[in-house]
């Protein structure tokens, strides 16, 4: 599944997200495309802005990739929630439409790893931080400073055992608003989660730098 229904503020394209042109086509085609190239996917589904469905069919339908829409929530898991009503595989892989240099590679080797390892809820892609990563008060005073080695920037694509999830975000309406991504929940239900090596290459588009960097990796990939 795709989240997509983000409103894509700290762009400031003045609309979502997900339509923003990137590389001669919407950021959500990238996504689309990859997933649709993902050996271990059988159907796609995505969250789209409230009221933009239709446009992200057409976005689907250009792309060449079927795809099944929902109206996303308020907030990122709602839209997951969304989704997810509409997935009936035991595995489902989450990603963001915000991700739109994933490779087809690391999907699949998200899903094959969960496949694998049948003690485990969720796999999720992330790269290590180069930062040096301080814990703050709100009034910004410094509480601790975590060893470096053991930090890691969360990506997407995440992959869970789907009835795990579903009970994850059933079990949590509250902290919805709260939740930055999926395998939050599955670690406060007690799930296992396990961290899969991905390139800091799959990045999230959020502001306008991040966006003129996709455009220079793009061209690069084109040669
Ligand atoms: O807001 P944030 O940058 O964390 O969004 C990450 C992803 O979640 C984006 O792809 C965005 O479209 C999606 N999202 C969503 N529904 C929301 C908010 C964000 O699907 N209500």
């Amino acid at each position: 599944m795709i989240a997509a229904a983000g409103s894509g503020e700290r762009l400031g394209a003045g609309g979502p997200k997900a339509f923003v042109q990137l590389g001669g086509r919407p950021m959500l085609a990238w996504s689309l495309v990859a997933l649709d190239g993902a050996t271990s996917v059988q159907a796609v589904v995505v969250a789209a802005p409230p009221g933009a469905e239709d446009r992200v069919a057409e976005v689907a339908e250009a792309a060449g990739v079927e795809a099944d829409v929902v109206p996303g929530g308020e907030h990122r898991s709602q839209s997951v929630a969304n989704a997810l009503e509409h997935v009936d595989t035991e595995l489902v892989v989450v990603h963001d439409a915000a991700r739109p240099l994933v490779a087809p590679e690391l999907i699949d080797e998200v899903v094959r790893r969960l496949e694998h390892d049948k003690d485990v809820t969720g796999v999720i892609a992330a790269a290590p931080v180069t930062d040096t990563i301080k814990e703050a008060s709100r009034s910004r005073r410094v509480l601790r400073t975590p060893e470096r080695e053991r930090m890691w920037a969360v990506q997407t694509p995440q992959a869970f055992r789907t009835e795990p999830l579903r009970d994850a975000i059933d079990s949590h309406p509250d902290q919805l608003g709260t939740v930055t991504d999926d395998a939050m929940l599955v670690e406060r239900a007690g799930g296992e989660v396990l961290i899969h090596a991905a390139s800091p290459e799959n990045l999230k588009v959020t502001t306008p730098l991040d966006l003129r960097i996709a455009e220079m990796v793009l061209a690069e990939r084109r040669g």
